[in-house]
C-alpha cells in the first residue's frame, strides 16, 4: 500500500515537472565576493575543460565534491564537470575524450593518469511502471541544471560553480547545510535510498570525513532502510568501503556504520564476534584509529592493509578463543575465515584477499621473533613491509603486549633493507598473487616447511613469484 502511494507520488511529481507545471524555485546565487571558491585551487586540467566548454558557448560548471570541498577550504579529491553539451559534442571538443557508459554516456577527458569526468546535465530517472522496483536501474535522460542538481545525492553535493560568472549556484539548499555542517538527502531520503542504497554508505562517509551530522530525516531513513544495502552491487560496495577509510576517518565511519545498522548487514560475522563479551570492541576501534593517524598524513594506502586493520582485533579474538578451549590455532585458516565472507560478498580481488591473509599470518612471527625461522628471508619477502606496518600500528594502539619493533628494525638494517615508512609506498602485490581462488594453503599460501629440511628445493611451483615462507 505504502509502496504504491510512494511510487505513484514519484511518477506524478516527475510528470508535472516534465510538463513544466511545477517550476523549480530560483537558485540561491553567491557572487564571487561572497564565497571562497578560487580558480587557483581548481585543478589546471579541470579548468581547461571548463574554459573550452564555456568558450564554445556551453554552460560549464564545476560540480559535486569539488565545489563542496573548496567551499569548506579543503583540497578536493577530484574535480567533476557538468555541462549542457551532449556527449558527442564534448567528444568533438576534446581529442583526449572517451565516452563511457551504455545508458547514460559520460565523457572521460584524460590528462595522463588523471580523468576529468564530464557529464551532461541529467534529469531524475522516472519509474515507468508502478510495479517497478525503485532499485532497478532505469534510463537516464538529459536535463536542465536544476534537474541535474536534484538528481544528486546530498544537498552539499548539489552545488555548482559557474566558470563564466564565478558564481556558486545552489538549487538544493546546499549552502545552508554546509553552514550547518549537515548531510541532508536531496528529496525524500526513503525514496532516494531505495533507488540507490549506496547513498546510505555515502552519507556515512561524508558525515565522518567532514565531521558533519546527518540530518534527522535522512538519518531516520537510513535506520529504517539500512538492510537495503545488501542489494547494492558488490563492486560498488567494495569501492565505497575502500573510501570509508579515506582521509583518516575510518574509526568514525565504521562506528557510524555500526550505529546506523549497516555494519551488521555488511559484516555480520564481525558483529557476532563483537557481541561476544570476551572480546574488547575498543580494540577494533583502536586499530582503526591507528590507521587513521597514518592516513591523515598520507594520501592513501592499499585496500589490503586497510582491511587488515579492520580485521586485526577479530583475528586476535578468534585465536584467543581457540587457545582458551585448547583448539589448534591455524593462522591461515583463521585469517581466511575472516576475509573469506567479505571476499564473496564484495568481490574482493584475489590478490587483495591473498595479501590480507598473508599480512595477518605474518603477525605471530613478528611478535615471536625468538622462534626458529630465517629472519633474513622473512624481512626480504615483498609482503614484509605491509605486515610490519600493520604490526607497528597494532603496537601503537596497545594491541601488542611487548612489541618487537626494534628487533625487526635491526634485522632490516642487517639485511640492508630500508624499513617501510608509509602506507602510500606499499605496492599492491598483483604480480605475485595466486591466480586461482584463494583457498586453503594450496594456492601460493606459505606452507610451513618441516624444520631443518629444504625438501621443496628446486621444485618450481606454477606461481614461482609466490611469497616464500620458511
Ligand atoms: P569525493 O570527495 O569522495 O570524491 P564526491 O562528492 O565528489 O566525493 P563522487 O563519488 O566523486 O563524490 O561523485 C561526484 C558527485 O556525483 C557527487 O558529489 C554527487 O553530486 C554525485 N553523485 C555521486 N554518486 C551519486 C549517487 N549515488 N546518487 C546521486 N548522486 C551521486
Ligand atoms: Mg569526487
Amino acid at each position: 500500500m505504502f509502496r504504491k502511494t510512494l511510487i505513484g507520488h514519484v511518477i506524478k511529481g516527475a510528470k508535472t515537472l516534465r510538463k513544466g507545471k511545477m517550476r523549480p524555485a530560483a537558485p540561491e546565487i553567491k557572487i564571487r565576493d561572497e564565497h571562497t571558491v578560487s580558480r587557483k585551487d581548481i585543478d589546471s586540467d579541470a579548468l581547461k575543460v571548463l574554459y573550452r566548454l564555456s568558450r564554445h558557448g556551453y554552460i560549464a560548471y564545476l560540480v559535486g565534491g569539488g565545489v563542496r570541498d573548496l567551499l569548506l577550504g579543503r583540497r578536493p579529491k577530484d574535480f567533476d564537470v557538468s555541462t549542457d553539451a551532449h556527449p558527442r559534442a564534448i567528444k568533438k571538443l576534446f581529442r583526449n575524450c572517451f565516452l563511457i557508459g551504455r545508458r547514460f554516456r559520460l565523457a572521460h577527458i584524460r590528462f595522463g593518469q588523471k580523468v576529468i569526468e564530464t557529464s551532461t546535465f541529467r534529469a531524475e530517472p522516472v519509474p515507468m511502471d508502478p510495479g517497478e522496483d525503485l532499485y532497478e536501474d532505469r534510463n537516464n535522460t538529459f536535463g536542465t541544471p536544476d534537474q541535474d542538481a536534484h538528481r544528486r545525492d546530498f544537498t552539499v553535493n548539489g552545488l555548482f560553480y559557474d566558470i563564466k560568472t564565478f558564481h556558486v549556484i545552489d538549487f538544493v539548499g546546499g549552502l545552508a547545510d554546509l553552514d550547518a555542517r549537515r548531510i541532508r538527502s536531496i528529496g525524500d531520503p526513503r525514496i532516494r535510498f531505495r533507488e540507490d542504497p549506496v547513498r546510505m554508505l555515502r552519507a556515512v562517509r561524508f558525515a565522518s570525513r567532514l565531521d558533519f551530522t546527518i540530518e534527522k530525516g535522512t538519518y531516520a531513513a537510513i535506520r529504517e532502510l539500512h538492510s537495503e544495502i545488501r542489494k547494492a552491487a558488490p563492486p560498488r560496495m567494495l569501492e565505497d568501503i575502500g573510501k570509508l577509510f579515506g582521509f583518516g576517518a575510518s574509526e568514525a565511519a565504521f562506528r557510524l556504520l555500526l550505529k546506523t545498522g549497516m555494519f551488521a548487514d555488511m559484516f555480520p560475522e564481525l558483529v557476532e564476534l563483537m557481541d561476544d563479551k570476551r572480546n574488547d570492541v575498543e580494540e577494533m576501534w583502536a586499530c582503526l584509529a591507528a590507521l587513521d593517524k597514518r592516513l591523515k598524513k598520507e594520501v592513501d594506502g592499499p585496500l589490503a592493509i586497510k582491511l587488515v586493520m579492520l580485521l586485526y582485533a577479530p583475528f586476535q579474538w578468534v585465536q584467543a578463543k581457540r587457545r582458551a578451549v585448547g583448539r589448534p590455532v591455524d593462522q591461515t585458516e583463521i585469517a581466511e575465515s575472516l576475509i573469506g565472507p567479505l571476499a564473496v560478498r564484495f568481490n574482493v580481488p584475489k590478490r587483495v584477499v591473498h595479501d590480507v591473509v598473508h599480512m595477518l599470518m605474518c603477525q605471530h612471527r613478528l611478535d615471536e621473533p625468538r622462534r626458529r625461522f630465517s629472519k633474513r628471508r622473512f624481512v626480504m619477502q615483498p609482503s614484509f613491509a605491509g605486515a610490519f606496518l600493520a604490526y607497528q600500528m597494532a603496537s601503537e594502539c596497545g594491541m601488542i603486549k611487548s612489541p618487537q619493533i626494534d628487533f625487526w628494525l635491526e634485522r632490516c638494517q642487517e639485511n640492508e633493507i630500508s624499513p617501510p615508512k608509509s602506507l602510500e609506498g606499499l605496492v599492491p602485490s598483483a604480480a605475485r598473487a595466486p591466480r586461482g581462488r584463494v583457498k586453503g594453503r594450496s594456492q601460493g599460501h606459505p606452507r610451513r616447511r618441516s624444520r631443518g629440511g629444504r625438501g621443496r628445493r628446486g621444485r618450481r611451483t606454477p606461481n614461482a613469484e609466490a611469497p616464500k615462507h620458511d
